[in-house]
Formats: C-alpha cells, structure tokens, sequence
C-alpha cells in the first residue's frame, strides 16, 4: 500500500528526530523537510506543504522539545492535527435526507470515474433504503448512456436518458421532473466529463446545474490526477457550486495526496472514496482514520 511508505517515511523521519541528543532547530527543520518531501510526492501540492511546514513551525515549542517532553509524541500529533484540518474545510457537505426529493449533480473529467461513482453513491443509498434514481445528461460521450443504463440496470436502479436527444439540459430536466414525480428521493445527474478544461464543458455543466437546481453538486477526482488536482478542483468550483469532492481509484497507485488539494481549492469535504471497479467498492471518507494511515 503506497500510502503506507508515506507513513514509513515520515516514522522514519520522526525516529532520526528522536534519535537526535539535542533537538533544535536544525534537527527539526531537518525533519519537517523530510516529512515534506515524502508529502510532495504523495502529490500534495507545495503550497498545503509549506503552510504545514509553517504551521507546525509555530506549534511545535523547541523548549517544549528541550525539556524533555516526548518529542516525537509532540511532533507527530502536530503533524496529525495539520494534516487533518487540510482535509477539513471547517463545514460539513450537504447531506440528502430520506424521504425528501432531493437532486445531487455529478461533474469531473472524463475518465475520473464519475459514471461509475453515480451508480455507487446511488447503490449505496438504495441498500440503506432510499430511492435513487439515475440521469444521463452525458450526451457528447458515445456510450455513456448504456454505460449509465448497464450499472443501473445491475443494481435495478431507475434510470432516464436519451439516444436521441442531444441537449443535456432538456434530458436533466425531464430525468429529474420524472423522478420527482415517481416519490424518488435521491435524482443522481451524471453530466459529461471532456478530457480537459473546455470552456464548453463548463457552460454546459452551468446549464444543467441552472435548469436542474441540484441540492449537492459532487466534483468527481482520480486520485491519480497528481499535482493537477487543485487545479482541476479550482476550475470546476468556479463554475458551478462544487459541495462535495469524491475521490476514485483510491485502490490504484495514487497516493491520496490530491485529496488535499481537491478540498482547498474546491473548501469542500471528501465524502466518499472508491476503492474498485465493482459498485460495493466505495467508502464513507472518514478524515482521521485516513490521516493515520497516511502516517502509517
Ligand atoms: P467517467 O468518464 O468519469 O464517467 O469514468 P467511468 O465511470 O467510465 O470510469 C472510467 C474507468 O475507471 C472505468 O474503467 C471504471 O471501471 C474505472 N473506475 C472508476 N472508479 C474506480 C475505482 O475506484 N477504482 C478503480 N480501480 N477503477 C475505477
């Protein structure tokens, strides 16, 4: 597990620290520039790193440390606490309730596994007893309709779409007033994902998202995205009201540190993570446990 070496790199460094007979400011800096660069390459971009950098600087107390307190103790929970008030922007995401109608808007990039990830949020709802239902307003992908209509198909999801109609606007708002009108309380609209930041896209995705009024907007991010992600995150928060980050192929190489980025740019919780192909292959994201993990 890749995000275990982080954690190995950092308890390593943490050890050296600890190791050290006299920790002052060389022996910390040395250590914080270690837990750095294990942090940059597990794609967490440089400045979330130097502002922990930082803000540990200031909570760690050198004469604390001198005074023969565990320093390891300090360090490590200093570093514990940074790395999870970056994964918490400060206010929880909406959360749908059961029962009551509610629209939640997915949008990310091709690729990013948002087709996939609506099925999940949509099975993962339906087996604790709500009634999702799926639209596909992706009309410019070939295919990514009997995508959609394939998963909801194996879940015995409801789902609306068109192999006609080439308006996504007009698709969205029909799926939606449907299921609306079918006591459906969880409408899941899958939009399509370009291969880059096209303008068009974004104004697309604004159209959808003005004609539909989604409760919950949920940016979907390949965790494999790497030092993009804040950028990706930023482009499609400035264009529709992003309330949620997902992150996909958690299972894949990536080392989570895009994570980061997604909810600085997007100040957005993750809430969910997808750890595989298969539609039970998702999980409530849960800060602090991750962040144990990251330390290993
Ligand atoms: P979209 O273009 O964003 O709608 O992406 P898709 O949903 O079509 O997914 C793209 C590919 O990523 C497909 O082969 C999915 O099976 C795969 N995929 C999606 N989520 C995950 C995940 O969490 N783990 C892994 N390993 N593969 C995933």
């Amino acid at each position: 597990m890749v995000l275990g070496e982080l954690g190995g790199t950092i308890s390593r460094a943490l050890q050296q620290m600890s190791n050290a007979t006299i920790i002052d400011e060389k022996v910390l800096n040395e250590c914080l520039n270690e837990i750095s660069r294990a942090l940059l390459q597990s794609d967490v971009q440089f400045k979330l790193v130097r502002d922990m950098q930082t803000n540990i600087k200031k909570i760690v107390n050198l004469d604390d440390l001198a005074a023969g307190h565990n320093k390891r103790k300090i360090i490590q929970q200093a570093i514990f606490n940074e790395l999870c008030k970056m994964l918490d922007p400060g206010k929880p995401s909406f959360t749908p309730k059961k029962g009551k109608s509610c629209v939640v808007m997915f949008v990310g990039l091709q690729g990013s596994g948002k087709t996939t990830t609506c099925t999940k949020y949509a099975y993962y709802h339906q087996k604790k007893g709500w009634k999702p239902a799926l639209v596909c307003a992706d009309t410019f992908r070939a295919g990514a309709f009997d995508q959609l209509k394939q998963n909801a198909t194996k879940a015995k999801i409801p789902f609306y779409g068109s192999y006609m109609e080439s308006d996504p606007v007009k698709i969205a708002v029909e799926g939606v007033e449907r299921f609306k009108k079918e006591n459906c309380d969880l409408i899941i609209v899958d939009t399509s994902g370009r291969h880059k930041q096209e303008a068009a896209l974004f104004e697309e995705m604004r159209q959808v998202s003005e004609a539909t009024k989604p409760d919950l907007v949920i940016f979907v991010m390949d965790s494999s995205i790497g030092q993009a992600a804040f950028d990706q995150a930023q482009a499609f928060k400035q264009s529709v009201a992003v309330g949620a980050v997902i992150v996909t192929k958690m299972d894949g190489h990536a080392k989570g540190g895009g994570a980061l980025s997604a909810v600085a740019a997007t100040k957005s919780p993750v809430i969910f993570i997808g750890t595989g192909e298969h539609m039970d292959e998702f999980e409530v994201f849960d800060v602090k446990p991750f962040v144990s993990r990251l330390l290993g």
